[in-house]
C-alpha cells in the first residue's frame, strides 16, 4: 500500500489532499499544529469513507523537532500499515500574513521563513531515508510567486524560494527516481490569513478566467494526482492551480 505524509492536513488544502489521497487507496499520515480536533475530524472522515489515516503533531517552524518526528513517522508506518517507507511527501503546512514591506518586523519575516522555506527543506532532509525510491514530493507554493500581490512580500519570496528548491530536489533525488513538483494555488477558500471577505473574493474572481476563487478540492485533487501513477513522468515543474488567474 502507498503511504503518504501531508503536513498541515488538518484544514484547508491539506485536509482535502488527505481525503483525496485516501480515496485513491493511499494510507495517509497528516500533521496538525494547533488544532488537534480538526485533524481528528479529517481522520474520522477518512475512516468513515473506508480509508486509513493517522494524525501526528508537528510544528514545521521548529526544525529541531524533525529527527524525533521522523522516528515517530517510522513507528506509525510500521504500526498502522506494516510499512517501512513513504511513497509521497506533501510540504503543505503554512500560514498567511498581510503586511506591507514598510512595516514587516524581523520576527514576522523569520517565522514566515521558518515555516515556508526552512521547514520544508529540513523536514524533507529528515524524511529522506524514509522516502521510497520512486516516491513523489509535492511542495505547495503560491500564485503570488508569479503575480506580485502587495502585502505578502516575504511570504511570496519564500514560496518562490521553495519553487527553486523543488527543482534542486528533483535534480538531487532523481538518482533515486524521486520526483519533486510544486503546486502553486491561486486564491482558495480556506481559513488562511483569516479567510476571504466578499469584496476581496469578488475582486479575485473577476481576475480569474474561470470566474470564481478556488475550493480546497480544486487543489487537493491535483496534489493527489501528482502522487499517483498517471503523473509519474511530471518532474521539477510548478503547476499553477488557479483557474487562470491574471493571465
Ligand atoms: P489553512 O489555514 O486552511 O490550513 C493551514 C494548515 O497548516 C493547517 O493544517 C495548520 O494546522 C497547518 N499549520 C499552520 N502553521 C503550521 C506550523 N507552524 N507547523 C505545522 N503546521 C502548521 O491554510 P491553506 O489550506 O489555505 O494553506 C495550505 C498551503 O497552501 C499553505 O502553504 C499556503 O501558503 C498555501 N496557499 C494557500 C492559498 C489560499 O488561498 N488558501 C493560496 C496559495 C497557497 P492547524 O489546523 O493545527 O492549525
Amino acid at each position: 500500500m502507498k503511504c503518504v505524509l501531508i503536513t498541515g492536513g488538518s484544514r484547508g488544502i491539506g485536509a482535502s489532499a488527505a481525503l483525496q489521497c485516501a480515496q485513491r487507496g493511499m494510507g495517509v499520515i497528516l500533521t496538525y499544529h494547533a488544532q488537534p480536533d480538526a485533524a481528528a475530524r479529517v481522520v474520522e472522515r477518512i475512516h468513515a469513507e473506508g480509508g486509513t489515516a493517522v494524525a501526528l503533531p508537528l510544528d514545521v517552524g521548529n526544525s529541531g523537532s524533525f529527527a524525533a518526528f521522523a522516528a515517530q513517522v517510522a513507528e506509525t508506518l510500521q504500526g498502522s500499515w506494516g510499512a517501512t517507507r513513504l511513497s509521497g511527501l506533501v510540504n503543505n503546512a503554512g500560514f498567511g500574513l498581510f503586511n506591507p514591506i514598510e512595516t514587516v518586523t524581523e520576527a514576522q519575516f523569520d517565522s514566515l521563513f521558518n515555516v515556508h522555506l526552512k521547514g520544508p527543506f529540513f523536514l524533507t532532509q529528515a524524511l529522506l531515508p524514509l522516502l521510497a525510491d520512486g516516491a513523489g514530493i509535492v511542495n505547495i507554493t503560491s500564485a503570488t510567486t508569479r503575480v506580485a500581490t502587495a502585502g505578502v512580500a516575504p511570504y511570496a519570496a519564500f514560496k518562490g524560494g521553495l519553487e527553486v528548491l523543488t527543482r534542486y530536489m528533483a535534480k538531487e533525488f532523481g538518482e533515486r527516481r524521486i520526483r519533486a513538483n510544486a503546486v502553486a494555488p491561486g486564491a482558495i477558500r480556506t481559513e488562511l490569513g483569516g479567510g476571504l471577505n466578499d469584496a476581496f473574493e469578488a475582486m479575485l474572481a473577476a481576475q480569474t478566467a474561470l470566474g470564481r476563487v478556488g475550493e480546497p478540492d480544486d487543489v487537493g485533487r491535483v496534489i493527489a494526482g501528482l502522487l499517483g501513477d498517471d503523473m509519474a513522468w511530471v518532474n521539477a515543474q510548478t503547476v499553477e492551480v488557479a483557474g487562470g488567474y491574471n493571465i
